[in-house]
């Protein structure tokens, strides 16, 4: 039977001829068929996916020399395009919409050989921290269907979770990467905003979105990064830079760390105690083992999910004005000649609920009469963190908060309370205001029977040290029971 351990345990046995890139794609489908009830995917490419592999085993077999993801099997989450395949922000307002081009990050993993095997659901436009928001329906736990998988990469997260895939990509603009990766036991990479393009990934908030990468282990992160990422014509906020090769340097040396953390964070009511446990527990062994451990005060901690709730539905009502009924996928035409109407009407009918009441905060934080109070405020707020991220990072190596308040929760719990659901990304949306990567480990198992994992994040464009320093404590720290 086909075994994944790791992309580099794949190539080998490839090149053994131990195992072939169609009995790789026939064992991920069959998963699927298996986990379908999870509702991880939302569309899958079977047949396209077996023949591209087919393809991939004749050109090995006749001596080509194999691109860094031969025969790779990826899933996309539904917000990042694929030419001709559907696309549609697991919202009605695409229904029935195929993309007409290539996110360069598609590209990027085409060109390297590696075979989308389908694209997975997610929260709405990427909005929502459980995957309950989405016009496919929720994504359950694979590990306790009973409970939410987390959001909004909810499906990307499972796919990997339940080896439905090797590797898959989300978009993260809050946490959406690191929050599910920590809820389903995985690791889940946000890098550097602006390290990998944008360019075909839906946009929900612009200036913080970017798309992440879900493993189950650092090397196949490092190497899909090294991958996706780099400059790009069609996005001007891509970092102009090529990437490191952050798969081949994963083994540098440990070196002493300074590493911080928010003495708040850690000790915030809202932090279930289990979980500071670990963390305290966590950091003295760090110390034992020579780092050293520094409570950093952060006195902003009250701020950041305010500000990025409106900077972000402010972003969010500007971007998802395109969708319109005129340009993709639904319409709704009721009365005739009345455009108004035809837009109000489209968009009523086509947005889901959270959506729709993120537009309107968004509008009204961007309004005339609110636009300083609210948007310059948040502005300035997001200022005042990046100038404090900056000094951390002058002293420090590396800050560490959880992901997550909680373990994952059952389905439903949160959805009548909307501000306990915006302040659980209490932990997750510092890094996408201020830039920073950040990279959820899947060290631990909580006393009730679920995963949850660390955050580390390093300084902007610092992913090496970031994954070298993830590769070293998965290997020193990580709880045996799996
Ligand atoms: N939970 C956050 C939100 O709802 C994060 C979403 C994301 O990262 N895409 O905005």
């Amino acid at each position: 039977m086909f075994k994944y351990d790791s992309i580099e345990q794949y190539h080998t046995e490839l090149r053994n001829g131990t195992t072939s890139c169609e009995e790789a794609v026939t064992f991920y489908l069959e998963q699927i068929q298996v986990h379908q009830h999870l509702n991880a995917f939302v569309h899958v490419f079977a047949e396209e996916a077996l023949e591209t592999a087919r393809s991939q085993d004749a050109a090995r077999k006749a001596g080509a020399p194999l691109p860094s993801l031969h025969g790779v099997v990826i899933a996309i989450k539904d917000v990042i395009a694929y030419k001709d395949h559907p696309l549609s922000a697991a919202s009605n307002i695409l229904k029935g919409f195929k993309s007409i081009y290539n996110a360069t990050a598609v590209t990027k993993l085409l060109d390297a050989g590696a075979i989308i095997i389908g694209t997975t659901n997610c929260d709405e436009f990427a909005m929502g921290s459980t995957n309950e928001h989405s016009a496919f329906g929720k994504v359950l736990n694979g590990i306790d269907p009973t409970k939410v998988p987390g959001g909004s990469s909810g499906g990307s997260a499972v796919a990997v979770q339940m080896d439905c895939c090797m590797v898959s990509l989300g978009s993260d603009t809050g946490g959406s990467v690191r929050q599910p990766a920590d809820f389903c036991g995985i690791v889940g990479l946000k890098p550097t905003y602006g390290r990998i393009s944008r360019y075909g990934l839906i946009a929900y908030a612009s200036s913080f979105d970017q798309i992440g990468i879900f493993s189950k282990n650092i090397p196949d992160n490092a190497l899909v990064l090294e991958v996706i990422s780099g400059p790009d014509e069609f996005d001007s906020t891509a970092h102009t830079e090529a990437p490191e090769a952050y798969s081949k340097a994963l083994k540098a040396p440990g070196k002493p760390l300074k590493i911080a953390y928010f003495k708040e964070a850690i000790e915030s009511p809202a932090l279930d105690p289990e979980i500071a446990g670990r963390l305290r527990e966590l950091f003295s062994r760090l110390e034992k083992d020579g780092h050293q451990l520094c409570p950093v005060s952060f006195e902003y901690l009250d701020y950041i999910v305010p500000t990025y709730y409106i900077l972000t539905t402010a972003e969010a009502s500007s971007n998802l004005s395109r969708f319109d009924g005129v340009k993709y996928g639904f319409r709704h035409v009721d009365k005739k000649n009345d455009l108004n109407e035809f837009y109000c009407q489209t968009r009523s009918k086509g947005f889901g609920w959270e959506v729709k009441k993120r537009i309107m905060l968004g509008s009204f934080v961007l309004s005339s009469g609110y636009y300083d109070a609210y948007f310059t405020r948040a502005q300035q707020v997001r200022r005042l963190l990046v100038d404090k991220t900056n000094l951390i990072f002058n002293q420090f190596d590396a800050l560490v908060l959880p992901n997550a308040p909680s373990t994952a929760f059952p389905i439903g719990e949160k959805s009548d309370d909307p501000i306990a659901m915006y302040l659980a990304d209490i932990f997750t949306v510092f890094s996408n205001l201020t830039g920073v990567p950040g990279i959820s480990l899947p060290l631990f198992w909580h006393s009730n029977g679920l995963p949850f994992g660390v955050q580390v994040m390093t300084n902007r464009f610092s992913e090496l040290s970031l994954l070298q320093l993830s590769n070293q404590w998965m290997a020193a720290y990580k709880d045996s029971k799996q």
